[in-house]
């Protein structure tokens, strides 16, 4: 069943009769070709990938939950490709470009808005280094401008431009960065995964892999043991919980991530603007709340909750950017769990255990990645080799020194 202006239309003029589930509720089978752990973004766009451009394979994803309950739903819907060195840029502008094809990819309204990301810079320094960011994204093909003060004051004169503290000295734009409506992307992906084939079990949750002569044979689930050629696991902020499971340490801290929304006000904000004095970031829903979030809680975490302490310090990160949102009210907030990487930056790739492959540090920036973290974790359970655009993801580059720290933080997962 496609989607289209011509199905609404039948379907308005004979009652809505015609609707099905947009995915089946399938029981797990005894064994598959690949199995994805995590019904996330990232796993069922890995399964919808897989399945277009790599089957006939028999594939399952598996989700402990519900599919869209996990980051995927919980995100600030921030996407774009504005990243400074080699290791990144080709990979998130891929995932952008997927961006702008996902919806008729998919046959699924996502509501891809590229409204544009504009960071703010405060400093002389601040506005070399976003200046040199811009020149290294033109150098590889990406778009990026330049704002002066000027540039800036006309696109938002609304913002505290003459702040002593922190005056606004420009910004770097890429217009086409914007959102995306988070969940859609789950259930898109979901539908179209399963439109071709792929068994999506929830409330299935992987308690432990069957491993011999060092392989993966299968996982071992609350819903029972499900044989496998290869496991594929992307669960996001379970990542060092669930791969412990098969013996694995790894360089991945869990956080929570908080984000808040507002009553629904008129359009005031039309593109995501981030503030560079301090963790903050915004956009406005086409419901009209203010969507914002900052920084990381300070420990680690695997419950899907935050602090007060880091809404106070998001509250003041806003009204130093834009006093006007101290007249909004607070509507909702929410956590995720997220997979702090050493570097900042994920990790792609295959693991000691043959057959079983490692999607996951994605840190707060996961899920404009969506796309192309599902369409090269899907290259590499087919091939067993790396994507071109992913190369740099290995997971023995933290013992090589090969890190790819865009931010220059160094070890310290809550810098990144
Ligand atoms: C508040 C917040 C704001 C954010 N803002 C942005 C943003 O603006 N832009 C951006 O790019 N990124 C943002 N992110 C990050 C982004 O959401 C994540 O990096 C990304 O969604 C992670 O990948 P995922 O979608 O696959 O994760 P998830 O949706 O978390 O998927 C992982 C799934 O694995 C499942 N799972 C876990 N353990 C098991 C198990 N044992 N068995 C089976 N299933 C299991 C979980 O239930 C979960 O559904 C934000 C995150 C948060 C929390």
């Amino acid at each position: 069943m496609s989607y289209s202006a011509f199905r609404l239309l039948r379907e308005a003029l004979t009652g809505n009769r015609g609707w099905r589930p947009a995915w089946r509720d399938p029981d797990p089978q005894a064994d598959y070709d690949v199995v994805i752990v995590g019904g996330g973004g990232h796993g069922l766009a890995t399964a919808h990938y897989l399945a277009r451009d790599h089957g006939p394979l028999r594939i399952a994803v598996l989700e402990k939950g519900w599919i869209g309950g996990g980051n995927v739903g919980r995100n600030t819907t921030i996407i774009r490709s504005n990243y400074l060195l080699p290791g990144n840029t080709p990979f998130y502008e891929l995932s952008l470009k997927l961006w702008e094809g996902l919806e008729q990819d998919v046959n699924f309204n996502a509501m891809v808005s590229q409204r544009g990301v504009l960071n703010l810079c405060h400093t002389d320094a601040q506005r070399d280094a976003y200046r040199r960011r811009g020149n290294a994204m033109r150098l590889a093909g990406v778009d990026a401008e330049m704002l002066d003060a000027k540039g800036v004051r006309a696109m938002y004169p609304w913002l505290n431009h003459d702040d002593a503290r922190f005056p606004i000295k420009g910004g770097l734009l890429q217009r086409r960065g914007g959102t995306v409506r988070h969940d859609a992307v789950a259930w898109g992906y979901a539908r179209a995964a399963d439109r071709r084939g792929v068994d999506i079990i929830q409330n299935c949750a992987v308690t432990g892999f069957r491993i011999a002569r060092g392989g993966v044979e299968g996982v071992e689930t609350t819903r029972g043991f499900i044989r496998a050629g290869k496991v594929g696991v992307a669960v996001a902020g379970n990542t060092s919980r669930v791969m412990a499971q098969a013996g694995l340490r790894l360089p991945i801290e869990s956080h929570v991530l908080q984000a808040f929304v507002t009553e629904g006000l008129k359009p005031l904000v039309d593109g995501v603007i981030t503030f560079g004095a301090g963790h903050f970031y915004i956009s406005q829903s086409d419901k009209g709340g203010l969507v914002f979030g900052g920084d990381i809680d300070g420990y680690n975490s695997y419950a899907q909750r935050g602090n007060l302490p880091v809404v106070e310090d998001v509250a003041e990160g806003g009204m130093a950017l834009m006093p006007a949102i101290g007249r909004a009210r607070l509507l909702r907030m929410w956590g995720g769990v997220m997979d702090m990487s050493m570097d900042g930056s994920p990790i792609i790739d295959r693991t000691p255990v043959a057959g079983l492959y490692l999607n996951a540090g994605w840190c707060y920036g996961g899920f404009k990645a969506t796309p192309a973290s599902g369409f090269c974790f899907a290259h590499l359970l087919a091939r067993d080799a790396p994507h071109p655009v992913a190369q740099a993801f290995r997971l023995d580059r933290f013992a090589r020194g090969a890190v790819i720290d865009e931010k220059g933080a160094g070890a310290q997962p809550n810098l990144h």
